[in-house]
């Protein structure tokens, strides 16, 4: 973007306009080609006018591109639209989900700091922490997700972070974000929520008064199974190390892929809305079927935290989980007898998938730790997708048949 063209009217006027307008138009800033699509800039470097200007871009004292490691105008739009979704002041992207995760913790944490993890999150983090940040001299305990006294006494004088996955999966539990905030900065520590499941469509944790957000853009914000990426979004201070931390480790975001997340963006708050009430219709059903013990789903009143997913969320999200007769067997006859849904442990995709989580995703955790996290052999995720609802209720009722 030259410095001495101005886009005036071109840019959109986006003051106080709402979330799905913000998806569709937050981050775009034209270049005097007037382009009316969001340009894919495929390169490494930029140039400068004069040694002098490129002097003072490299010393930071004039805006611009430098090197696409730093900065890059097609990534820079993604992370303007998702820090204006989010409620952020700056947003920074990232390789992959757990990059994001990587870069929070080597930025605002150091050897002798204490972290606190809920005890039901994605598989990678937990190796993250245990195998990696560990080894590094980062202390780490985990806590039962909704139990928030146990929150408060795990925290010590040491604790920087404090992080979380709300709902969880694959059980969707919750936890009150806004008072484990407060507890969180009572001690003087920082709360960081994983908002994968949700998206900004569904809840925003930074409006909640957590401290920073991280994404596997891989997830929902693409929408369609095609990339991978991720996301870190907060308050300056905080931003400012995490982007420092990216800027020199390099696992920041490709321009292709920040392209289609952009596409992605324009039909979040649509696709959201679709897949709850494909989820909702699904989990209703379930909960009627004989062979079914039970389903795990927020939108359901008979979810323990049902109340607080209505007051903390705006949509229950697309991840049905439930139990059926007859164990392990039961739920490999349940998988296996549906012709239409994928069996794949991927979701936040318009296809919908089936998985057994004791067998894949927490298949490496010990018969107890399944057990105190409540993963049952019986037990078996759907993570709904775009399909027509009647042909996926048929496909379910398949497995029913097969039970
Ligand atoms: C997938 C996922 C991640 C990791 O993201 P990648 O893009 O696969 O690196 C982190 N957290 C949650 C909740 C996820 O579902």
């Amino acid at each position: 973007m030259s410095q001495d063209w101005d886009a005036g009217r071109l840019d959109s006027d986006l003051e106080g306009v709402a979330f799905d307008t913000l998806a569709v138009r937050a981050g775009q800033h034209r270049t005097p080609e007037a382009e009316h699509g969001d340009p894919m800039f495929f390169t490494s470097s930029y140039v400068f006018r004069t040694a002098a200007d490129a002097a003072a871009r490299f010393a930071g004292e004039v805006p611009g591109n430098v090197y696409s490691r730093y900065t890059n105008p097609t990534v820079r739009a993604f992370e303007e639209r998702i820090a204006a979704l989010e409620g952020a002041e700056q947003a920074v992207a990232t390789a992959t989900g757990m990059a994001a995760i990587m870069a929070v913790v080597m930025s605002l944490c150091s050897a002798g700091d204490h972290v606190l993890v809920s005890r039901s999150v994605f598989g990678s983090t937990i190796s993250l922490f245990e195998k990696y940040f560990k080894r590094f001299g980062v202390e780490v305990d985990y806590v039962p997700l909704a139990d928030l006294s146990a929150w408060d006494a795990a925290i010590k004088a040491n604790t920087k972070l404090l992080f979380v996955e709300s709902p969880s999966n694959p059980l969707a539990e919750l936890v009150d974000i806004a008072a484990l905030a407060e507890i969180a900065h009572a001690k003087g520590a920082m709360l960081v929520v994983d908002n994968c499941f949700c998206t900004p469509a569904l809840q925003q944790p930074l409006k909640l008064g957590a401290d920073v957000v991280v994404h596997s853009a891989t997830k929902f914000i693409d929408g369609q199974g095609r990339c991978m990426g991720g996301v870190v979004a907060g308050r300056g201070e905080q931003m400012k190390e995490v982007v420092g931390f990216l800027r020199t480790a390099g696992p920041t975001l490709s321009p292709f892929n920040a392209w289609i997340f952009l596409k992605g963006l324009e039909t979040l708050g649509l696709r959201m809305k679709a897949h709850c009430a494909n989820a909702q219709a699904l989990a209703e059903w379930l909960e009627q079927q004989d062979g079914i013990e039970k389903v795990h789903y927020a939108g359901l009143k008979s979810h323990p935290q049902h109340d607080l997913a209505l007051r903390q969320q705006r949509g229950f999200g697309a991840v049905v989980s439930f139990e059926v007769k007859g164990g392990k067997e039961g739920a490999w006859r349940f998988i296996d007898a549906t012709r239409l849904i994928s069996i794949t442990a991927n979701l936040g995709d318009s296809k919908t998938t089936i998985t057994h989580p004791s067998t894949t995703s927490h298949g490496r955790l010990s018969p107890q730790e399944r057990e105190s996290a409540g993963i049952r052999d019986s037990l078996i995720r759907v993570a709904v997708g775009l399909e027509d609802v009647a042909d996926l209720q048929v496909d379910l009722a398949r497995g029913l048949a097969a039970l």
